[in-house]
């Protein structure tokens, strides 16, 4: 067997997995379809991980990946493609061609950003909509942007936004109340966002780059035009389930992956972490559940552990 335990993606989650696996003498392997991180490392800011008052998500998932490169070893741009399980080993396939044996998997892929459905969404993609401030937003300073959502993620663009210098910072959420934290939602107001409740964006317009959107009032249907130079969308994210559901892993309806105290799914020997999930889907519980995964693990691999 290549790897007793294979963990899928390096976010917080698995990279927190690769330390507990390997320092409990499970010999541990990390897939990333790219550079990993995951989502948490286009975090503007970081408040409410101990440890650290303030850190960009960049510099907290690269400390992540360095401490978990002492220990486990890292397949960086290496896509898993397909996973089997045949008798009590998994055979994994990867788009480097390449196929590797373990003995248990941990899925940690965490989520995507959901996408906007409107007309201009996906056109104007690179020539004023993004999906992160923090790529992006350096592009619009002086400039006129909105952000689209009301949970964490939205407000916390928000402000990076006006923090780094954007003339007019609008927040458009569908409802009339937010769902972020009541501490982001005071700290955008004091840092000037202005908030347009109760709409939704229904067109963003431009032709070779954003110019305008077309906003409509959910309590009285109207409609508005609102001239922005730049439009990020920050509406949630989906879960990236494909592996799990090529493993035949028990998801809930909205896509998530089931998983017992121990981050044990329905499968023996997979198990899940991280904002794959679901639940509260914080940069610190992703790390728990990485931690708890990897030791329960130890399980299948013929291994103690006084847990
Ligand atoms: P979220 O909490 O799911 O919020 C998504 C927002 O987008 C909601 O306000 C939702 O509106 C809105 N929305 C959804 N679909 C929409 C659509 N089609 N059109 C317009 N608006 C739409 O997502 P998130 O902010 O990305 O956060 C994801 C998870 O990460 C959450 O658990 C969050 O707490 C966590 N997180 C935590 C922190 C932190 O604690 N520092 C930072 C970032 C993220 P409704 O409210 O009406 O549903």
């Amino acid at each position: 067997m290549d790897y007793e335990l294979a963990i899928i993606g390096a976010g917080p989650a698995g990279c927190s997995a690769g330390i507990y696996a390997v320092r409990a003498g499970i010999k541990a392997t990390i897939f990333d379809t790219g550079a990993g991180g995951g989502l948490a490392s286009i975090a503007p800011n970081i408040e409410n991980y101990a440890g650290f008052q303030s850190i960009t998500g960049a510099e907290l998932t690269e400390k992540m990946k360095q401490h978990a490169a002492q220990y486990a070893e890292f397949h960086f741009y290496e896509q898993v493609i397909d996973i089997e399980k045949k008798d009590k080993q998994f055979i994994i396939k990867t788009s480097e061609e390449k196929t590797y044996t373990a003995g248990a998997i941990l899925l940690a892929m965490g989520t995507e950003h959901r996408r906007l459905n409107v007309p201009g969404a996906d056109t104007l993609i690179g020539k004023g909509v993004s999906y992160c401030a923090t790529c992006d937003g350096f592009f619009f300073k002086d400039k006129k942007v909105a952000v689209v959502g009301g949970g964490n993620s939205a407000l916390i663009e928000a402000i990076y936004l006006k923090q780094i210098g954007c003339k007019k910072v609008y927040l458009i959420h569908r409802r009339d109340q937010l769902r972020a934290e009541e501490a982001y939602e005071k700290d955008a107001k004091d840092a000037g966002v202005e908030f347009i409740l109760d709409h939704v964006v229904e067109e963003i317009k431009g032709t070779e780059k954003v110019e305008s959107l077309i906003l409509k009032n959910n309590a009285d249907q109207s409609t508005k035009n609102v001239n922005v130079d730049g439009i990020f969308i920050s509406i949630g994210v989906i879960p990236q389930n494909e592996l799990a559901k090529k493993l035949q892993v028990e998801l809930c309806e909205t896509g998530y992956i089931n998983v017992d105290k121990q981050m044990r799914t329905n499968i023996k020997g997979v198990y899940a972490a991280g904002d794959i999930r679901g639940g509260l889907r914080q940069i610190i519980t992703a790390a728990a559940d990485g931690a708890i995964a990897a030791l329960t693990s130890t399980e299948v691999l013929g291994k103690q552990y006084p847990y």
